[in-house]
């Protein structure tokens, strides 16, 4: 951990902007440098995008079908199955710092079950190790040898791919359709949330050697044992010495003289002054304030759609991560997978990454998709394990910004932490980290902005 300085008769004022991953990031990487934070956040909650909430409605409903012994957690929900690498160090140094680390649960290394309604078959990806990952079943030899020879070519080849999507490097190392489709597609939807024709192959590259290096944690996912909200709570008892929290305060502009920032404005037009700035928001708000400044305005969203289930039968996956090839659901998650007491109600996660295709695909107009969706979701769980599954409830979330679309093109455009203003400094998932926009790429930026802060 760096240190700028620490000399408590001059602390400076630093104002964070937004208190999602990357502004908690930020805010700690000051505290402990010395700094003295304000955090404007305009939400009435803190975590941006890993919100959750409680269910209540839904909870009532299912009161009445299945008796008053219903499970209250099973309602409180995120608003995604948000997963963790084992190799998330930034993350887990804000976690620990807030002291929930412990409500992580770690699996032990990933096992994937493929169920491929294309072919109406299953099987185990276990990513243990390399032997158990070539004994998996269906794949030929020689797509498991060019499949390796794929991720050798990722790994070795860096200053080749700066110009390469992942489709070309599946194709410069003769991936058939197969392997294309139906292992390299899932991996890199889940991972960067962008097809692979677009996704450029360097980011990936770049996520696969951070697996890969940390040997003992790189492969393994994990998950909240609780919610997200409950994660981040503490970190209001945490900053408290040190910090101020406006909830519920948007900040509209920079104040800005002879290009120094020199603080904010609110809303109802007061300026708040701070020798540092560090703006954590996202592209689409940034250009709200900043129309025309580093590069937001090329950066689209990736939706992510996701939506609970409900219903009174176990639908034996038998495995938390099931990846469903062939539907327009990506993921249906299992958290009770291990467990198999008999239950009355039963809850399943499912996700469908990059939904853009499916927005595209089906509809212009968002509403008349919404409507579409839970129709769409029966259908396909029906199609997944061959009958009609009985849903007591369903809660869809659709997020149209869930991430920002990270291409070739924009990728080169992500900004670094400094801006073109003194003392003004960017944070977030989208900004030059190397990574996709990712929850380790937003804690990774709260470093690099503290890091530049001079
Ligand atoms: C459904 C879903 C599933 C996901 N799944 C995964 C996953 O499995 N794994 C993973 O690693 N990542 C996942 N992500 C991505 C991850 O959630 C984000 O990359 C990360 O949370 C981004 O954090 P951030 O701090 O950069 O931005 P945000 O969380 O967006 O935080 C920005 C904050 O700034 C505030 N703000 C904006 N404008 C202003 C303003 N003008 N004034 C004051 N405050 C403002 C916002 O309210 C917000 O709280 C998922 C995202 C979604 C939506």
């Amino acid at each position: 951990m760096f240190c700028l300085f620490y000399n408590k008769s001059k602390m400076k004022k630093i104002v964070v902007i937004g208190c999602g991953v990357a502004g908690m990031s930020a805010t700690m990487y000051a505290i402990k440098n010395g700094y003295n934070v304000d955090i404007y956040e305009k939400n009435n909650y803190i975590g941006g995008r890993c919100f959750s909430f409680f269910d209540e409605k839904k909870y009532n409903t299912l009161k009445k079908i299945c008796g008053k012994n219903v499970d209250k957690n099973l309602f409180y929900l995120d608003n995604g199955q948000h997963l963790i690498s084992g190799a998330y160090t930034y993350f887990f140094e804000l976690l620990d710092w807030i002291g929930t680390k412990s409500l992580i649960i770690n699996k032990n290394k990933l096992k994937v079950n493929f169920i491929d309604t294309e072919f109406d078959r299953k099987y185990i990806v276990d990513f243990k190790n390399i032997f158990k990952l070539l004994s998996t079943k269906y794949i030929t030899a020689k797509d498991k040898i060019n499949l390796i020879y794929f991720f050798i070519y990722l790994l070795k080849n860096e200053n080749k791919l700066a110009k390469h999507t992942i489709l070309d490097v599946c194709k410069k190392t003769k991936l058939n359709d197969f392997c294309i489709e139906k292992i390299i597609s899932p991996i890199v939807v889940s991972i960067m949330n962008s097809a692979i024709n677009i996704a450029p192959a360097s980011l990936f590259a770049n996520t696969i050697k951070i697996i890969l290096s940390d040997r003992k944690n790189g492969l393994i996912l994990t998950y909240c044992k609780k919610n997200f909200a409950d994660l981040f709570a503490p970190f209001i008892s945490k900053i408290n010495e040190n910090c101020n929290l406006f909830l519920n305060t948007k900040v509209t502009d920079f104040f800005v003289e002879n290009n120094i920032c020199k603080g904010i404005i609110l809303s109802d037009g007061s300026v708040h002054l701070a020798d540092k700035v560090i703006a954590t928001i996202p592209p689409n708000d940034y250009s709200k304030i900043k129309k025309t400044c580093e590069n937001s305005q090329h950066f689209l969203n990736s939706a992510i759609l996701s939506a609970y289930i409900w219903t009174g039968e176990n639908l034996n996956l038998n495995h938390e991560y099931n990846a469903i090839i062939g539907t327009y659901i990506d993921w249906i998650f299992d958290m009770n997978a291990q467990n198999n007491d008999e239950k009355t109600l039963y809850q399943y996660r499912i996700t469908t990454s990059n939904f853009n295709k499916f927005n595209n695909k089906i509809s212009e107009n968002f509403k008349e998709i919404a409507g579409n969706i839970k129709e769409i979701i029966e259908a396909e769980l029906e199609i997944i394990f061959k009958k009609k599954i009985k849903l007591y409830a369903i809660h869809i979330i659709n997020q149209p910004a869930a991430t920002p679309l990270i291409t070739m093109q924009n990728n080169k455009l992500r900004p670094n932490s400094k801006t073109s203003i003194q003392n003004l400094y960017i944070a977030g998932d989208w900004t030059n980290t190397g990574l996709p926009a990712c929850i380790e790429s937003a804690a990774m930026s709260g470093y690099l902005a503290v890091k530049e802060l001079k």
